[in-house]
């Protein structure tokens, strides 16, 4: 057997001297250019540079609208009112995600439900979905988890069958791709968050992006305090200042200079996408011999966009808990995260009403998971740093 090596977190010596964030944007002289570009220019806001932004991110991922918003989570609020989401509707979604994804239904009285995961893909599971469609059921919103797309042909199967829109929380997968296409029109939303973490970032900023006009419309609309200067759409009329708010929304615009920032970043996505890939794929190779480590799984008809890379514990394999496990990872310097707690397992959704087991799978995945830092601006040393923090800490408390 080989020697084991004193882990940090008894007082040995850590893999690495400098803490390695879990996740980490990748700002360039010429990003810094495009922002300072925008910030001389006449329009802080509402300027041009966001119309471009929008169509640049339209045509990246195919779609024929897009609508840009001050974060992803005011770009799932939106979606969710374009979907008519009104009190007492149900809305059927996964459990394994950042809260931002419920809380949009919560934010127009409708009622989360939260369907299982699939115990492979961890996205979530159609099979589950089904018997949870009531007369009530108005959408779906889909999360294609850690950059894998969803089981997007039997949900659409689902939806079409009973009349339900479909918004897919892509936050995690910007460039990823289901049966050859990408992500972002394959459901009737798509919702791309540029939050620091994300593929690219323009610091806090979302899109959503469809196919169809009369969405597109609401989008803008609800972005904009519901408050239309398109003299076709008035219901009244005169003066040469009008302008007519029809509907109550928000002030959820994003500035010039994010989107200038976005459509800077844009231009580096391919290259940003191919080096998580390569990363993961790494992890993938160093790991797949590790007894105690579950890799994660890649469906065949999906190419994963690699927002997260975790590994999944098995614990009659190891003589450490999860808590251990990370907190060793941690010792060794490396910037280790779980994504995610269950999102009813929250106060805020347990006092609603929502109670612990509902969703199993998803409940036993959150106990073994751990998520490993994964972005373009790690360097090669990084990775390598990673690989031997995880070898060490798994050749320490693996029982075989
Ligand atoms: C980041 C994220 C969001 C929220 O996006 P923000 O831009 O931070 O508001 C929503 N859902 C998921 C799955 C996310 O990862």
């Amino acid at each position: 057997m080989r020697k084991k090596e004193q882990l940090a977190i008894y007082g040995g010596k850590p893999v690495r001297d400098a803490y390695l964030p879990y996740g980490s944007q990748w700002i360039e002289d010429e990003d810094i250019q495009a922002v300072s570009n925008v910030l001389r220019s006449d329009y802080l806001t509402t300027g041009p540079i966001i119309q471009a932004f929008e169509e640049s991110v339209a045509d990246y991922v195919g779609a024929k609208y897009a609508v840009a918003f001050s974060s992803g989570t005011a770009a799932l609020h939106a979606a969710c009112y374009a979907a008519n989401i009104d009190e007492g509707d149900e809305v059927i979604t996964t459990p394994m995600t950042f809260a931002a994804t419920s809380n949009a239904i919560l934010y127009l009285d409708g009622k989360p439900v939260f369907a299982d995961i699939d115990p492979l893909t961890y996205t979530i599971s159609p099979e589950r979905i089904e018997p949870l469609i009531t007369g009530k059921t108005k959408a779906i919103i889909t999360v294609d988890y850690t950059g894998q797309p969803a089981n997007y042909d039997q949900i659409q199967q689902l939806a079409k069958k009973h009349k339900l829109l479909v918004i897919d929380d892509a936050a995690h997968a910007l460039g990823a791709t289901y049966k050859g296409k990408r992500i972002g029109s394959i459901a009737d939303m798509t919702m791309f968050s540029f939050h620091p973490v994300k593929h690219i970032t323009t610091g806090e900023g979302g899109m959503i992006t469809t196919n169809q006009k009369s969405l597109y419309d609401k989008l803008k609309s609800f972005r904009t305090h519901g408050i239309t200067r398109d003299p076709n759409r008035w219901l009244y009329h005169d003066h040469p200042w009008y302008y007519e708010m029809q509907d109550l929304g928000f002030n959820y615009r994003m500035t010039d200079f994010q989107a200038a920032l976005g459509l800077s970043q844009l231009k580096k996505s391919d290259k940003f996408l191919r080096t998580r890939r390569t990363y993961a794929k790494q992890y993938t190779e160093q790991f797949k011999d590790l007894n105690a480590i579950i890799t994660p799984f890649q469906h065949e008809d999906g190419h994963s966009s690699w927002h997260l890379y975790m590994i999944r514990l098995k614990s009659n394999k190891i003589k450490a808990d999860r808590l251990l496990f990370f907190q060793a990872l941690q010792k060794e310097n490396i910037g280790v995260n779980v994504h995610y707690i269950p999102v009813y397992w929250h106060p805020y959704y347990q006092q609603l009403g929502y109670k612990k087991g509902i969703c199993p799978v998803a409940e036993n995945l959150y106990e073994e998971i751990i998520t490993l830092p994964l972005y373009p601006k790690m360097s090669e040393q990084d990775i390598q740093d990673v690989i031997a923090a995880v070898k060490k800490v798994h050749a320490y408390f693996s029982t075989d």
